[in-house]
């Protein structure tokens, strides 16, 4: 017990002094510092490979296309994300990409129809979200997030590093406005996700995203009417698992 007090306390610490250090660097040294120094080997990027992942997924292929990539497959994504994903794996040389899939004794069940989702949304990404997530995070120390301030009110503090469940979650991106993702794909030649150009500018699975009129929130598709904005994965408590595999 004491023990994990003072690890905490120093992973705290931790945290304090990277946010310190790293508050006004780019996200390229973010990247740079997290994949080479200070969790070398020991680090993956999450990526849904959604409307903005293009950016993330081409950094880190300029550091090392062998950095694990952990995409989760809630058996519930648009055919177009799929394609997307394999699309750009391809074009980025990116060799090491695993496919995070819910358990499916756990889906048999609590979700046997798959409709868990019309009923109860937070049981429904529990179930193929994030449990599958955290046990493919347990053999890493940190993990990269895509998450951005201006996404959200609820994202408008987020900061370069986090403590969450004992593990650092590195936001190279945090500090990005809609406009320097755009820019930084346009430059880089990569291709945008086809739904956004149908008017889906944050794209989960199909059930739960809708489209979002011009002017409106860019997250505000997602579980649109519900009291609900995130997923999960971004204050998981989940201790059981799913499968993953390579592609
Ligand atoms: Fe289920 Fe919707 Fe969550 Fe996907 S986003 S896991 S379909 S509730």
């Amino acid at each position: 017990m004491e023990h994990s007090q003072s690890h905490k306390a120093s992973l705290e610490a931790q945290v304090k002094l990277l946010n310190r250090m790293y508050s006004e660097r780019d996200a390229q040294d973010i990247l740079e510092h997290a994949l080479r120094e200070q969790f070398a080997g020991e680090i993956a990027l999450v990526s849904s490979f959604g409307a903005d992942s293009s950016v993330l997924l081409h950094m880190i292929s300029q550091i090392d296309v062998r950095i694990p990539v952990l995409f989760v497959d809630t058996g519930k994504l648009f055919g177009e994300t799929k394609r997307y994903r394999d699309e750009l794996v391809e074009q980025l040389g990116l060799l090491d990409v695993r496919v995070i899939t819910p358990d499916p004794e756990d889906l048999a069940e609590k979700d046997p129809k798959g409709a868990l989702w019309a009923t109860d949304t937070d049981a429904c990404c529990h179930i193929r979200k994030v449990v599958p997530l955290a046990e493919a995070l347990g053999g890493f120390e940190a993990w990269i997030s895509g998450r951005k301030r201006h996404q959200a009110s609820t994202r408008a503090s987020l900061e370069h590093f986090e403590l969450e469940e004992g593990r650092i979650k590195v936001n190279p991106l945090a500090n990005w406005t809609a406009t320097e993702v755009l820019q930084y794909a346009k430059d880089n030649g990569l291709p945008p996700h086809p739904l956004v150009a149908e008017g889906y500018p944050s794209i989960g699975c199909m059930p739960c995203t809708d489209k979002v009129a011009p002017g409106e929130d860019p997250r505000s598709g997602r579980w649109r009417g519900q009291n609900k904005t995130e997923c999960g994965i971004h204050f998981s408590s989940a201790s059981k698992g799913g499968a993953a595999q390579s592609i």
